[in-house]
């Protein structure tokens, strides 16, 4: 996180936070929440039923929950609404959510920031000029898995996509994205580059495209609890597709600022304002990202 502002400076989580739900298991994981009492009975009864969702839509696309176990603090918040999210790499691996008094309950099903942070878990720990990497995967396969999930309308992900995706670009003087630390470049620019690896992957014939290799990469170890140089976390994803894209888009993106041509890829795939167009060429490869 944080993926719609810059925000998050300080994330202090002073509450006392506790244990009063059951541990969910989930997708072979098992998550022990435990929940601030200072926030409402209605959102803290809530809570469980969110986080499980959010749980079964990553776990439904890695095929598992990401690692054995992990803890979950809900902490209250001042402002409105879910707040943030981090993950905390532990042991024992946590994540880290804040939500404010006011979040309505029924909202909750709708919201990105558990899946997000759980995405995190799926992935090693890198070294901070590749947080852009990080952060792609969770913004990019946070809304896949929900889609996926019917947690929210493919449609829906494919308008979010397109109107916030033009973030990710370079700006004039701006570098590759292993040298800009901007907000938009880790975050928007990193979901560029999974985007862009999925439908490539995919035309190239890894038919389960970026969620093939992500498989792999956590098949071979790879998780938030150990910490990997980004060459290895990439091989290790591309060895599940049999194909060199990842490390050929990396090489390609890292140190050199590369403009995207979305008005093409966007047409190749069928993605028209707030219309998704069936007769693009690359329609059935946009359904298959999203395809349950
Ligand atoms: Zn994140």
């Amino acid at each position: 996180m944080r993926r719609r502002s810059a925000l998050l400076a300080g994330l202090a989580l002073a509450a006392p936070v506790r244990a009063d739900t059951a541990p969910l298991e989930i997708g072979g994981g098992r998550l022990t929440l435990a929940v601030d009492s200072e926030l409402p009975g209605a959102v803290r009864a809530a809570v469980p039923g969110w986080i499980a969702g959010a749980a079964q839509a990553v776990a439904g696309y890695f095929g598992r929950f990401p690692v054995p176990a992990v803890e979950i603090e809900v902490a209250a918040a001042e402002g409105s609404g879910v707040r943030h999210g981090r993950a905390r790499p532990g042991p024992p691996l946590r994540l880290q959510l804040a939500l404010a008094p006011d979040t309505e309950p029924a909202r909750l099903r709708d919201d990105w920031v558990a899946a997000h942070e759980m995405v995190h878990l799926a992935v090693p720990r890198l070294a901070i000029a590749h947080n852009w990497l990080h952060e792609g995967i969770a913004t990019y396969v946070e809304g896949v898995a929900r889609a996926r999930a019917g947690l929210i309308a493919p449609r829906r992900l494919w308008i979010e996509l397109a109107q916030q995706l033009p973030q990710g670009q370079p700006r004039p003087g701006e570098g590759g994205l292993d040298d800009t630390v901007t907000w938009a470049r880790t975050y928007w620019g990193g979901t560029l580059f999974c985007l862009l690896a999925d439908v490539r992957l995919r035309e190239r014939g890894a038919a389960g495209g970026l969620q093939q290799a992500l498989q792999g990469l956590l098949a071979a170890g790879g998780s938030y609890a150990v910490a990997w140089d980004i060459r290895r976390v990439l091989e290790a994803a591309e060895a599940a597709t049999g194909q060199a894209t990842l490390s050929e888009l990396y090489a390609q993106m890292k140190n050199t600022p590369r403009p995207v041509d979305l008005d093409t890829l966007w047409a190749r795939l069928g993605v028209d304002g707030t219309r998704l167009r069936e007769d693009a060429p690359l329609a059935a490869l946009r359904r298959a990202i999203t395809a349950g």
